[in-house]
């Protein structure tokens, strides 16, 4: 079976589908520490991207929020004034499958004219550099793609909002035709091929997980020697559960984030301090 977006860690799917190096006992860090300040975070993070030789990044909502991209789960964010739409729902409710495709197109303004942040342009220089194979991520919004990545080098655990796809045949669509039919027809359009619902290109909730995503970031996760989480809470799993496997596996893990999460015992070094700041004196190198 696939995973399920929101599954809790401790399920026990989670520890035996993701293979080897997830052992939770074993991993507190011996020097778990935090950086006093955002200089001093600057310099070691420096430092160990210099004595790395492949570097994974991981990244959450907050790397796109210097962008102007909600993080929807943030208080106030949009998912607390609007509920997000379950994939049952979506598949079961031509009403459901509407509202969704309102929101989103409400959306458009947003993510279009979104541009890759100080955070995206830093690591997208380490990858030109070739310290980074790949990047795993949970956003949807296609901004690593613009900051220089290959497409076939982001591994979207969650997909992307900035096309549609046919739930039934996989068959992609441009969002401007969908919302071109949808204002012709007055409701969400179907495949033209298969009659099935045709649905932004995200994993919603309560849809499994796309299988080649998970497969491909466990990979990186276990083949590296810095992994680098950013912008993520590391509270929706199993996206989660990467920074363990990585650290479990042997790789140095540095976490980079505003707030405190739930992973910042397992880490060699962890940055809170805003990401733009953090990341900007990498740009270009
Ligand atoms: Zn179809």
């Amino acid at each position: 079976m696939g995973f399920a977006v929101g599954v809790l860690p401790g399920d026990p799917d989670i520890s035996h589908s993701v293979g080897a190096c997830y052992d939770r006992t074993a991993n507190a860090s011996d020097s778990f520490m935090i950086a006093s300040d955002l200089r001093n975070g600057v310099e070691q993070l420096g430092d160990m991207i210099a004595a790395a030789s492949t570097i994974v990044p991981f990244t959450g909502a907050g790397i796109s929020t210097e962008c102007g991209i909600p993080d929807f789960r943030s208080p106030g964010g949009l998912w607390t004034r609007n509920r997000p739409i379950s994939f049952d729902e979506f598949v079961a409710s031509p009403g459901a499958r509407a509202e969704a495709w309102r929101r989103r197109f409400a959306m458009e303004p947003t993510f279009a004219q979104a541009r890759p942040s100080r955070g995206h342009r830093a690591l997208a220089s380490l990858y030109r550099a070739g310290k980074i194979p790949a990047i795993i991520t949970q956003n949807i919004d296609n901004l690593h793609q613009a900051s220089g990545f290959a497409a076939e080098h982001v591994v979207e655990l969650h997909s992307n909002t900035t096309y549609a796809r046919c739930i039934g045949c996989g068959r992609d669509y441009d969002l401007a035709w969908v919302k071109q039919s949808f204002e012709t027809i007055g409701a969400a359009p179907d495949c033209t091929l298969c009659d099935d619902p045709i649905k932004t290109a995200t994993i919603s909730f309560g849809q499994a997980m796309p299988e080649d995503a998970m497969r491909r970031a466990t990979e990186l996760a276990q083949h590296c020697d810095l992994f680098l989480a950013i912008g993520s809470s590391l509270v929706v799993w199993p996206a989660a559960g990467f920074p363990l496997m990585a650290k479990n596996c042997g790789a140095k893990l540095v976490i980079i984030n505003n707030e405190p999460t739930e992973q910042d015992d397992m880490a060699d070094l962890v940055i809170r301090q805003d990401i733009g700041e953090t990341l900007g004196p990498f740009v270009g190198n």
